[in-house]
């Protein structure tokens, strides 16, 4: 019999059943009275579950269009902007921005740390800048930037344009828009809310509504604000056909958050971190990430001396957990593991079991349930 594979990639994250179903459901007109009513009561929670009081879209994407849209609708051609990187997904921005013929300056750490706060103020004093971009986890290194410290002192800086990538964070790591003065907020569904792939959620505050019309008319047509906010006010307008099944996978994942409630998903979330990481560490591995700067959504983590990344989780996938490799400079030396959105204790318990018993046949000296029952100790807390 074949063992069932729980997919543990950093996104796509499991689909529970319920959410499944609803990518079933025989498809309705997007004019439908009643897709026209679910589609604005989402709207609606988003924008209350991310405590925001500006603007909340939902456009048939993925994460990249979301940092595309936020670059788009808050900056023009020639503007000075800030990328501040902690890997991967953070650099993406710097040639997302230059073609887009922004001067693009880049703050970068170490992977496995974050720019300290202090030195993106001296940046920003340096010069002015229409937008800065944070990347709340960056899921090539698994570091969490302090987004509502960064977020404080961009007061001192109220011309500028606050973007915050959360495709890695948004339902999983705190966030709130209004207090933490984030300007522009954007995820994916297959990520933290465990939809499958194919559509954008950007919140928008006031501030970026009004750079957006301060801007006139852009280059853009898809992810233009202006195309989409009527939309967005009346569900039942049309400008480009809604993904009608993933909006209502994505109300069904917005109601069992609604129903966990958004504190208590923030504190699974560090609670399942603190087990993960504890047993992850006592069976051998290092995590990328430095002590303090941790993400909660997702584990990096370095191979102990003597395994082979390509076996390892060739075994592993035997064993039946997916994850992803390690990118960059850690492409082959680290693998990345997923534990965000609707996993539960089953998981968690099985994720490292598997890994126990691919380290195992892989020939490391692990003792078998160690990792095992240093969840279980977090479980019984
Ligand atoms: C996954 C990810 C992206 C890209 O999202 P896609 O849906 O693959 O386009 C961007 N930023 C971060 C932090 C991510 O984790």
């Amino acid at each position: 019999m074949k063992t069932r594979k729980l997919l543990m990639i950093p996104g796509p994250t499991p689909v529970a059943r319920s959410i499944q179903d609803q990518m079933g459901r025989e498809t309705v007109a997007f004019g439908d009275p009643a897709f026209v009513k679910d589609f604005k009561e989402l709207l609606e929670d988003l924008k209350s579950l991310l405590c925001c009081s500006g603007e909340v879209f939902v456009v048939a994407g993925t994460g990249t269009m979301g940092m595309e849209m936020a670059i788009a609708n808050t900056t023009k051609k020639g503007d000075n902007i800030l990328i501040v990187s902690h890997g991967f997904f953070g650099d993406r921005f710097i040639d997302l921005c230059r073609k887009k013929g922004l001067n693009a300056d880049v703050i970068s750490s170490e992977w496995g740390e974050t720019v300290p706060v202090e030195k993106i103020r001296e940046k920003l004093r340096e010069k002015k800048y229409s937008a800065i971009t944070v990347t709340h986890v960056d899921t090539s290194t698994g570091v969490c930037a302090p987004v509502a410290d960064i977020g404080r002192m961009m007061k001192e800086f109220p011309e500028t344009i606050y973007i915050v990538d959360g495709v890695c964070a948004t339902a999983g790591e705190p966030e709130n828009v209004d207090a933490m003065g984030i300007d522009i907020l954007f995820t994916g569904s297959q990520k933290a809310f465990g939809v499958s792939p194919g559509l954008t959620m950007l919140w928008a505050s006031r501030k970026a509504m009004e750079r957006r019309k301060s801007l006139g008319d852009i280059p853009e047509f898809y992810i233009d604000f202006e195309k989409w906010l009527p939309i967005m006010k009346d569900t039942g307008k049309y400008f480009a056909t809604p993904a009608v099944n993933l909006v209502w996978a994505l109300k069904e994942s917005v109601r069992i958050i609604k129903e966990e409630g958004m504190e208590n998903r923030y504190e699974r979330h560090r609670k399942t971190a603190a087990a993960m990481q504890e047993a992850l560490e006592a069976i051998g591995f290092k995590i990328l990430a430095k002590e303090g700067c941790r993400a909660v959504t997702l584990s990096n983590l370095i191979y102990p001396e003597g395994i082979d990344d390509a076996k390892f989780r060739g075994l592993l996938a035997e064993e039946g957990i997916m994850v992803a490799g390690g990118l960059a400079a850690y492409a082959g030396k680290m693998f990345r593991l997923g534990h965000m959105g609707n996993i539960d204790k089953h998981d968690m318990v099985s994720v490292i079991a598997a890994i126990e018993r691919a380290l195992y046949r892989a020939g490391m000296p692990v003792q078998l349930g160690k990792g095992v029952g240093i969840v279980q100790q977090h479980l019984m807390k």
